[in-house]
């Protein structure tokens, strides 16, 4: 069966993106995982840091063992100190750039208690305050004295920033990459008879890749497809000027990688997707080289090396409070890894290199 993206597939995003998994807290977004996928695979297991490893098995003995990866943690922040009377010290988890931080409404712990990063309002400022950032340091999230003591340290924060559908867009916390788990669940519940699926929702991606490196090892594939969110940097230059350096844009479907800082794609695996991509007449783009990473980058050197690649969904504003990306491009994605899986056969790791 073909997977589509329907109202149904549109609610458990809503759901997976208003959970918080804040690195190295993920139970959230595992438990909507486990809740989905249980019923239909055919081992599942929670290992020792948390990643959900599944398997479909395909109906042939020998069948190719295909790892489908996506992350399910999210950038954040982590309570550090009490500073009494409901404000917090806290520090970063994940790449966020600290001037990101300033006047956001977030959700602290499992209870999702609000709080809000304060700083002085223009009232207050003087011209020279107003020309300078504001460091970590000098942050602090205020929750007021009633959740005083319903806050500990090491509670996560995320941002505070609830599911909206905006026409064709989708505006979010965490669409890095709770887009990427949506999918990995629709292939898991459609997954192609001839292959051994083996699924890892994995976690801690925006530390380091930790999860994924113990799950490649733990399932020992063929071969790995990660799903992933990428930035977009597609608008145009602030001075006015066309901006001539876009990496991915919205719209045009999912980005493929040649190459980023951590893995370079198997050549293999990077013309296959291709080819299916035109043969189906679905739309792609490839990512362009540059920095960041994904899961492929621990998985391609596990055991004896995992041929990888990995096929993001462009979103704008990643690792913000909010971003932005299209439908369209998701239902692209979708579609391709699935039509991908259908035609992949042993015989692409045997293909002259
Ligand atoms: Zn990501």
């Amino acid at each position: 069966m073909t997977p589509t993206i329907g109202a149904a597939q549109i609610r458990l995003l809503e759901r997976l993106c208003n959970a918080c998994a804040v690195s190295g807290d993920e139970g959230e977004v595992r438990k909507i995982v486990l809740e989905q996928i249980r019923p239909i695979v055919d081992e599942v297991r929670v290992d020792a840091l948390g990643n959900v490893l599944a398997i479909r098995r395909g109906q042939a003995e020998g069948a190719l063992r295909v790892m489908l990866a996506a992350h399910m943690d999210e950038v954040g922040m982590m309570i550090v100190q009490d500073d009494e009377e409901g404000y917090f010290r806290f520090e970063t988890i994940g790449g966020i750039d600290a001037r990101q931080l300033v006047g956001k409404a977030v959700w602290i712990g499992s209870d999702h208690i609000p709080g809000v990063i304060g700083t002085k309002p223009v009232h207050l400022t003087t011209p020279e305050e107003r020309n300078h950032t504001i460091s970590l340091e000098n942050l602090r999230i205020d929750s007021g004295p009633v959740n005083k003591n319903k806050i500990k340290a090491g509670d996560r924060v995320a941002f505070g920033t609830t599911f909206r559908r905006i026409g064709p867009s989708l505006r979010a916390k965490a669409l890095d990459n709770r887009l990427g788990v949506a999918t990995l669940i629709e292939l898991v519940k459609n997954a192609p008879p001839d292959i051994d699926l083996l699924a890892a929702f994995t976690v801690q991606e925006e530390v380091g890749l930790r999860g994924a490196r113990v799950a490649a090892y733990a399932l020992n594939p063929d071969l790995a497809i990660v799903l992933d969110s990428t930035p977009a940097n597609d608008l145009p230059a602030w001075d006015g000027s066309e901006n001539a350096r876009y990496n991915t844009r919205l719209g045009l479907g999912p980005a493929i990688y040649l190459a980023d800082g951590s893995t370079l794609s198997d050549p293999r695996l990077v013309r296959f997707l291709i080819d299916t991509a035109e043969s189906a007449g679905i739309r792609y783009q490839i990512r362009q080289p540059g920095g960041g990473g994904t899961d492929a980058g621990a998985i391609h050197k596990q055991r004896t090396g995992i041929p990888s690649v990995s096929l993001s969904v462009p979103g704008r504003y990643l690792h913000t409070a909010v971003s932005l990306a299209r439908l369209s491009d998701w239902k692209a994605a979708l579609a391709l890894v699935h039509t991908a899986l259908c035609q992949i056969t042993p015989l692409i790791l045997s293909a002259d290199r």
